[in-house]
């Protein structure tokens, strides 16, 4: 008999997630109005520090209301990270804009150096735009992603979109409850830096709402304007005027019911999450082969994905590792397929992106879920310690 799976990264639900959702039920509000919405909206937002959220179907219609919003188009680049999740490349296809791909930096965000060079070297600034001298078109958003929880350098990000004239669009969808630990933006939450910041809570994210997602800004105009959209942009609700074309992006009252339980339990799980990445690291310290990743953000960081890295990369070593894992139902995966490698991307600009394919050769990512218990993590950690002599390599 095979030993019980060990899930990836699953919801948690100890908290008032069923009395709430009860809740939204027994009163009937179960569609994108009701109470819980603005409750959750405006929970988080206290949470984060910023003055308004904007709640909506999922993390990556929060992007496409950002990119919106801010009014990239067809004429527009976007620089975006090489290695994510593809939400975000998608959502600046939605817009009809053009991707420019970037490598990571050595804790796998996007590369501010590799940035720096692309503006300084292949643009110029015209008229308070940032003009692509190959294409003529204009580098209008950056939108960096905080990987596995860990950080992007923001400051640098910052710095250069302020001198560059650039939005910057916060994905913060794998972060949520991380802190800024060092330099200019110390003490605030990912996602509160940029222009704007989007959360997501995906059934696998820290707190979820089933699917979902939040939009955050301090620019309280600019939250408000996505939430127009975001609701069809209708004016009112009896002769259902329109200013603008919209979307149906809201989220549910019965999302929000679970996600305003969720948030309660989030501090929590933050400890948990911290707890069992220490125990992994401290159980695996011995291994001969590979480790696990720092988070270059430390104990700031919300720590959502843990990654086991192989010491040199070596892709066939690596699904050696993972048909290993699965084979004793342990889930575990590799790093997304590179995006510019992806087939609709391909014919996009992509830097030298050899940071991001040496992690996508050697980290293997493994299971992390709040209620992981201690015997599983101990099995995880027997299997990855055992791999190497039992399939003599
Ligand atoms: C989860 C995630 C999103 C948003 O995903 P949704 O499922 O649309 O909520 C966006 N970007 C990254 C990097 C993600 O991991």
């Amino acid at each position: 008999m095979s030993a019980s799976l060990i899930p990836l990264s699953i919801p948690n639900f100890s908290g008032n997630e069923r009395k709430y959702v009860d809740e939204a039920i027994d009163t009937e509000w179960v569609s994108t109005a009701g109470a819980f919405i603005g409750r959750f909206e405006v929970e988080m937002a206290k949470k984060l520090g910023v003055p308004r959220a904007c709640a909506c179907q999922s993390g990556t219609a929060g992007l496409h209301l950002c990119l919106r919003h801010f009014g990239v188009g067809a004429d527009d680049i976007v620089l975006v990270p090489t290695l994510t999740f593809i939400a975000p490349i998608n959502a600046v296809m939605y817009q009809a804009a053009t991707p420019v791909f970037f490598d990571c930096d050595d804790h796998m965000c996007m590369d501010p150096d590799q940035v720096e060079a692309y503006l300084s070297r292949e643009c110029r600034i015209e008229g308070g735009r940032t003009i692509e001298i190959s294409s003529g078109k204009t580098v209008k958003a950056m939108l960096p992603v905080h990987v596995f929880g860990d950080h992007c350098d923001m400051d640098r990000l910052m710095e250069l979109a302020e001198a560059y004239h650039l939005y910057v669009i916060e994905d913060a969808t794998e972060s949520v409850g991380g802190v800024f630990s060092k330099g200019k933006y110390a003490g605030l939450h990912t996602g509160t830096v940029g222009h704007a910041g989007v959360l997501s809570f995906n059934g696998n994210k820290i707190i979820t709402t089933g699917g979902g997602g939040m939009v955050i800004s301090r620019i309280a105009a600019a939250v408000d304007h996505m939430r127009y959209l975001s609701q069809q942009a209708k004016n009112d609700t009896l002769y259902f005027v329109h200013e603008e074309y919209g979307y149906n992006y809201r989220m549910t009252n019965l999302q929000a019911a679970l996600g305003l339980a969720q948030l309660e339990e989030l501090d929590g799980f933050l400890e948990v999450k911290r707890q069992n990445y220490a125990k992994y690291c401290e159980k695996l310290a011995g291994c001969r082969y590979g480790g696990m990743l720092p988070f270059e953000s430390g104990a700031a960081s919300n720590h959502w994905f843990y990654s086991f890295a192989l010491n040199s990369p070596d892709a066939a070593k690596r699904d050696c590792l993972i048909r290993c894992m699965n084979g004793q139902n342990i889930q575990v995966r590799p790093i997304w397929k590179l995006n510019h490698t992806q087939t609709p991307f391909r014919r996009f600009r992509a830097m030298q992106c050899g940071n991001a394919q040496r992690f996508y050769d050697s980290v293997v990512n493994i299971p992390c879920s709040t209620n992981l218990t201690g015997a599983q993590l101990d099995r995880v950690c027997d299997v990855l310690l055992a791999f190497e002599t039992e399939n003599h390599l």
